[in-house]
């Protein structure tokens, strides 16, 4: 079969370019290297927190608007809600970066929040234990998404618009010239007229001198005595600040078992400096310590026994933008890499940003302050 773009690693930005490639009726050749989804890839740990009120750069936040209405969307096309709105509750003091990100982008977007004080954080929520500097945010529009099942979603929309998607098929080698691609993999060689990366944290393994690190980061979930006051009916997506650097985060219970079995938490920081291939997976003691502090500290209702844990990978970059670009040599290649352990919420909208780049070259979404070239990494001639 003819393709004309092959996408190496079906995962989370993987999946939803095949899915959108696919529909536009673009013959695409997915490879993905493990099961279809593949559960050591990055969005495994059922949930991954979604926001509007994205301080990091104001061009999120269009990027943000189109990937909530294409989760929307993909959750009506598969039967499932896969993104829920529940809100989130941003903690901390006044002048941190938490807090005072969250107000000004709230500010800047015009989106619905409402400020609290701390008596009144611990009035509305009291499963809360708050030092009393700490006051909140509440963001409407924030939520989660289902990762694993909106991957699989991807996967089988993309299968069902005609994607050939091959699992258990690692790209092993890729050449690029003025006329084409050629990749090589465990069962055969492909040829196609542009090629995709979006092989998360195994990106340097395939994509050499690239400015991305990787790190393991651990997700947790305990079985407190009582979970009903966590439940998303009254219980948001959390954050809070924490002394050390990044900050701990969790979501609610979901009853129907969707988000995992307990009260989920972790911490936003980029962990131990590793490989994809080299990685512990299995979990160590202090990886456990890291989860149950934050609850024996601010939510002591929600301590029990950890009953589950992911080890999950970040692929970072030094200042956490995603890197999506064309390859600084091959006009025919596309990366997207660097997600920076807050990816996930805009696989739905890269998707279409990456099939327009490979498909057209360009792309009318704000993707400049993702370009490579903010590293040094110049386009040659
Ligand atoms: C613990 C944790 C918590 C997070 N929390 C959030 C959150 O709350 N909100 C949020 O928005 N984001 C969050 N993120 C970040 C988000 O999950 C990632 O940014 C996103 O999943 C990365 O997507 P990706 O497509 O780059 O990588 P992946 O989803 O890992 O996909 C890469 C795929 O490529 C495949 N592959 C690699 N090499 C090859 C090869 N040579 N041949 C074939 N296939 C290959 C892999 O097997 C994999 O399936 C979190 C991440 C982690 C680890």
């Amino acid at each position: 079969m003819a393709y004309e773009v092959i996408v190496a690693g079906v995962g989370s930005m993987g999946a939803a370019t095949c899915r959108e490639l696919a529909a536009r009726g673009v013959p695409v050749l997915g490879l993905e290297q493990g099961a279809l989804p593949n559960p050591m890839a990055s969005f495994a740990g059922r949930t991954r927190a979604i926001r509007l009120s994205y301080s990091e750069h104001p061009d999120y936040v269009p990027l943000l608007r189109g990937a909530y209405a294409r989760w929307e969307t993909l959750g009506q096309e598969c039967g499932q809600q896969l993104l829920h709105l529940t809100g989130a509750l941003y903690m901390g003091p006044e002048t941190g970066e938490l807090f005072s990100g969250a107000l000004a982008s709230a500010q800047t977007h015009e989106l619905a929040h409402t400020r609290f004080t701390a008596a009144e954080l611990q009035r509305e929520w009291p499963q809360f234990n708050l030092p009393e500097n700490f006051v909140g945010l509440h963001e409407t529009q924030a939520g989660y998404v289902l990762s694993e099942a909106a991957v699989l979603a991807m996967i089988e929309s993309a299968q069902r618009h005609g994607a050939d998607l091959r699992s258990h098929e690692p790209v092993l080698d890729w050449h690029a010239n003025a006329q084409g691609v050629t990749v090589r993999t465990s069962k055969g060689e492909y040829a196609a007229s542009h090629l995709i990366f979006t092989t998360g944290a195994w990106t340097p393994e395939v994509l050499c001198d690239l400015p991305i690190t990787v790190t393991r980061q651990v997700l947790g979930w305990t079985q407190p005595p009582d979970l009903r006051p966590f439940i998303a009916d009254q219980f948001p997506v959390w954050v809070i600040d924490h002394d050390g650097p990044g900050f701990y985060y969790g979501f609610p219970h979901t009853p129907d078992g969707s988000g995992g079995p307990g009260l989920k938490a972790a911490l936003h920081c980029p962990g131990a400096l590793t490989t994809a291939a080299a990685a512990q997976r299995e979990p160590l003691p202090a990886d456990a310590d890291e989860i149950r502090a934050v609850f024996a500290r601010h939510l002591p209702a929600g301590d029990g026994p950890l009953i589950e844990q992911r080890t999950c990978l970040y692929t970072n970059t030094s200042d956490g933008h995603f890197i999506v670009d064309r390859h600084p040599v091959h006009d025919r290649v596309t990366l997207a890499c660097g997600f920076s352990g807050h990816g996930f919420k805009f696989a739905s909208v890269m998707g279409e940003v990456l099939a327009d780049l490979a498909t057209d070259g360009k792309t009318d979404w704000p993707i400049d302050f993702l370009r490579l070239s903010r590293f040094g990494h110049s386009r040659k001639s």
